[in-house]
């Protein structure tokens, strides 16, 4: 029993379940952070979703602002992505051949995105940036990569580095099973740090093949830089041979139909993509000029392919959920909306002299529990995601579903009704209250 705030739910048949499922996969899931070892009690285990809404096998509802770590942008179950996908699965689901439903999906995007050219179409984020390095390697024909701490690029070994201690340094692999070899390719930066940046590029002049970098860093807080900031990696980049890549696997399809490049107009040189480009299905893309995307076998030398690449089934997903995107007036009425509840969210913490924030860009939001302005991954006190995990239990037990770690972002989808958020914004509000009192 919960003796801060409300009783807590029934989790009896998800924990059943997570029980069984520990004698399957380690750790009980499939990805780690669903074993909500970062808040309180056993993984909810989803049985169904529908809009903004998922249920659990104890039936309880829950509003929504993980929505599957973002690919959801319209929603669970939308009809149209289930239409598509429904229609798409009568003719088959796999051919490892090439399909028309790849070609719209590619016309889609290109049509409507002035900063790629020609688009390859993956299963994964992972897969996507695992093959936007190659390719960035490949043209430059140089090995090192120059990323940030702070920023998640899935979990390709050359990515799984992080920062040792030092302005510039070589990372230190942050899984193990990842080659020493790797990271000593990988160097590590803080984010909005122009010295450190320059410094890197003055120490390993005609070595960076690529900078890489989330434009809008959303998995380790939402560490949102400054234009400027976003500017100078640009020109940096360019006068050092060394292509930059945005890593759009949240950002894209998000803040606008053309992601962050077209959010800040900066024109990066690769640009990948995962999650909503799939409407919920596996898929991961990476895109660029002709020119370099030329240099991808069968034309160039850079190898990259995949059984399921483009599979069809996904690309009806894609097709049906970005179809919606482009609409008039989405990404206006989803980011007035996200905007309206994260800033009457802010104005009942600020009345009340809690030390939170709600950072907020397009329709994400995280919530700090500070009262600095955080823009690089040490700015965040780790102490501090001891109030998330009340707040997530708070949550929880009033029917909001928030992803389980204090540094994760959430996402408001078009699902999310008026009515909804202002549900979600009393239960917020409460649940504040007691993280407080
Ligand atoms: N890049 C970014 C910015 C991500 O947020 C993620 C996943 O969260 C990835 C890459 C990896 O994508 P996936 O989980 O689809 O492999």
């Amino acid at each position: 029993m919960n003796t801060t705030g409300k009783p807590d739910i029934s989790r009896e048949k998800s924990a059943e379940l997570y029980e069984k499922a520990k004698t399957y996969f380690p750790g009980g899931v499939n990805s780690p952070v669903r074993a909500f070892k970062s808040v309180y009690g056993t993984p909810l285990f989803i049985e169904k979703g529908d809009g903004c809404h998922v249920w659990d096998a104890d039936g309880n509802q829950f509003i929504d602002f993980c929505c599957s770590w973002g690919p959801l942008i319209l929603g669970h179950n939308h009809a149209k992505v289930r239409e598509k996908v429904v229609e798409v699965i009568q003719n088959g689901i796999s051919f490892g051949a090439p399909t028309a439903l790849e070609n719209e999906l590619a016309e889609l995007i290109l049509k409507h995105n002035k900063f790629i050219e020609k688009i390859r179409f993956v299963s994964s984020g992972t897969e996507a940036v695992m093959s936007a390095i190659r390719l960035a390697r490949g043209y430059t024909k140089r090995d090192k990569i120059l990323k940030f701490e702070g920023c998640y690029h899935g979990h390709s070994d050359s990515l799984l580095v992080k920062a040792g201690s030092g302005l510039v340094t070589f990372g230190e692999t942050s899984s193990a099973g990842v080659p020493k070899a790797f990271a000593d390719e990988t160097i590590v930066i803080a984010l909005n740090d122009k010295e450190a940046l320059q410094k890197a590029f003055e120490e390993f002049k005609d070595q960076i093949a690529a900078v890489i970098i989330e434009p809008v860093p959303a998995n380790n807080g939402l560490l949102l830089q400054h234009k400027e900031y976003l500017q100078y990696l640009r020109e940096i980049s360019a006068q050092n041979g060394t292509l930059l890549i945005f890593d759009e696997v949240i950002s894209g399809f998000r803040l606008g139909f053309e992601g962050a490049a077209g959010y800040y107009g900066i024109k990066p040189d690769i640009i990948t993509y995962g999650k909503i480009i799939g409407g919920g299905m596996p898929v991961g893309a990476y895109g660029a000029s002709t020119q370099i995307m030329d240099t991808i076998s069968p034309v160039g030398p850079v190898y990259q392919a995949g059984t399921l690449s483009g599979n069809p089934v996904a690309m009806g997903a894609g097709i049906a959920q970005l179809t919606e995107l482009l609409r008039s007036g989405f990404y206006r009425d989803l980011n007035a909306k996200a905007e309206e509840f994260a800033e009457a969210i802010q104005r009942f913490a600020t009345a009340r002299n809690y030390k939170f924030k709600v950072f907020t860009i397009g329709s994400m939001f995280w919530f700090a529990f500070t009262d600095k302005d955080i823009r690089k991954a040490e700015d965040i006190d780790p102490a501090s995601m001891e109030k998330f995990k009340i707040m997530h239990r708070e949550l929880l037990n009033r029917g909001i579903y928030l992803g389980p770690s204090g540094y994760e972002v959430g996402f408001v989808s078009s699902a999310h009704t008026k009515v909804d958020l202002e549900k979600a914004k009393r239960a917020i509000f409460d649940s504040l209250d007691l993280v407080f009192r």
